[in-house]
């Protein structure tokens, strides 16, 4: 009998050795990292898809070879492929999606994660990362309601909490419950409402941006059954907040729930100078929020927020293997009623890590420069006679064309944009019909100068 040959098995990321094994790795991919970001030298790659199609499989070649090229030069390859080739929210011109750049603090404690592998289904496989996301949900649901119930959900973002939000209200109301909300409102909640069997949401009109009351009312009015109400803190469109204290007062007079989606607004909670805009927030039977957008993490870090744990009690769950009822009566935290997924990250351990290095006044201060880049760039445009401005910006989104331009000529210019590489900017039809270019700032280095950038460069470009 012949012992097995020594397997040449690759350093693990976790372990007493861990640092040894990953310094070194982390070096190649912190020197391909800027490689590639030098070659791009832009916010986006040059060519368009099929170049940069075409470059990554010439990069990658056989994605799995007969035999292996090692570590170091996998990493280098890959990392190199992949900054060449990113949008890389880190560039101020790359502002069309509320895809925001992480925050180096975050993206190394994802690091950590990520090689102790922690997965929130069962305590006995994150006991400090448990503990961790418990503190941490508690804490930011108390930012958003008073009593000390208050409690939130990890998600993977605001299309999971939309779901969820819908789901914990069907289980409330049963099968029959009617969906209702603006047509500003994002694209997940009437797909939830789909997902979930009930009958097919309603969207009502918002011609002004925003939900009215009084749309609202007269819709409830008609509605058969109970009703599930769905505002917006923070279109995706165009940044708007509805007016959630009118509206939640409707909801009141026809005893329908308040779901609010504040997957990017619900962020100005945190800064003083802001947080007016969100008055009634608190008033909503669920929030969600995503700190993968005004929170500067790495995806994902989304949350669903409710006033009271209870709520979330049709979530609880029982699988012998990961949560059996005399491990829970010994003490075991139960951790399968806080997610429909099983196997977890722990994305609560950057957020916690965030919040720690920034505290609430930093925290602010990033928000608040956000904004006020916003801002500025709005009266850059505004006050710029090749251009038209469609509003100032509540939050952070901005909405321009310039002048003369027809919407096909619009829609081109973006495309030439993103085909040089230039800009990353968004689109957004308004209720009128008319095509916007969208600029959705999240960078808080953004400068003036750089958004003098940005101007010019349109100016440039729409000349063309
Ligand atoms: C981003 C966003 C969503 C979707 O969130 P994901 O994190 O992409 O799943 C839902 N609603 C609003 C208002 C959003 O801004």
């Amino acid at each position: 009998m012949t012992e097995p040959g020594p397997a040449p098995a690759p350093p693990l990321a976790g372990g007493l050795h861990a640092a040894r094994s990953l310094r070194p790795l982390l070096d190649t991919v912190l020197t391909a990292l800027h490689t590639g970001a030098a070659e791009r030298n832009a916010p986006l790659p040059a060519g368009g898809p099929a170049t940069v199609t075409a470059r990554v499989r010439t990069a990658l070649g056989d994605v799995l070879p007969t035999h292996g090229t090692g570590d170091h030069e996998a990493l280098a390859t890959l990392v190199h492929t992949l900054a060449a080739g990113a949008a890389d929210p880190a560039d101020p011109l790359c502002a069309a999606h509320l895809h925001c750049p992480p925050l180096a603090v975050a993206a190394a404690a994802d690091l950590a994660v990520s090689a102790l592998n922690p997965s929130l289904d069962s305590w006995d496989q994150a006991p400090a990362a448990s503990a961790i996301e418990a503190l941490l949900t508690r804490a930011l649901a108390a930012e958003f309601y008073d009593g000390p119930g208050a409690d939130a959900l990890l998600t993977t973002g605001g299309t999971e909490s939309n779901q969820l939000a819908l789901l914990l209200a069907r289980e409330r109301h049963g099968p029959r419950l009617h969906v209702l909300h603006g047509a500003n409102a994002h694209h997940s909640v009437p797909r939830a409402a789909w997902l979930l069997g009930l009958p097919p949401a309603t969207a009502l009109p918002t011609p002004t941006g925003t939900l009215d009351p009084a749309t609202l009312d007269a819709a409830l009015a008609d509605a058969p059954g109970p009703a599930l109400v769905t505002a917006t803190a923070g279109t995706t469109d165009a940044g708007l907040i509805d007016p959630l204290d009118a509206l939640a007062d409707v909801c009141e007079r026809h005893r329908a729930e308040l779901h609010v989606d504040a997957a990017y607004g619900g962020a100005l909670a945190f800064s003083p100078r802001h947080r007016g805009k969100l008055t009634g927030l608190h008033r909503a039977r669920s929030i969600t929020l995503d700190l993968h957008k005004l929170g500067w993490q790495p995806v994902a870090a989304g949350l669903l927020a409710v006033p009271d744990t209870a709520l979330l009690a049709p979530l609880a769950h029982q699988a012998d293997y990961l949560n059996a009822a005399d491990d829970t009566e010994a003490g075991l935290p139960d951790l399968l009623g806080r997610s429909l997924r099983t196997t977890r990250r722990p994305d609560a351990f950057k957020i916690a890590a965030t919040l720690r290095s920034l505290g609430r006044d930093g925290l602010a201060r990033l928000i608040d420069h956000t904004c006020a880049a916003a801002h500025r760039l709005a009266e850059i445009l505004d006050a710029h006679p090749g251009f038209e401005l469609h509003a100032h910006p509540t939050i952070t989104t901005v909405l321009f064309r310039p002048t003369p331009t027809d919407d096909d000529r619009l829609a081109a210019l973006r495309r030439t944009l993103l085909h040089d590489g230039t800009a990353v900017l968004g689109r957004a039809t308004t209720a009128d019909g008319r095509l916007w270019l969208k600029a959705t700032l999240l960078n808080p280095h953004t400068t003036t100068r750089d958004l003098d950038t940005l101007v010019a460069l349109l100016e440039g470009s729409s000349h063309r």
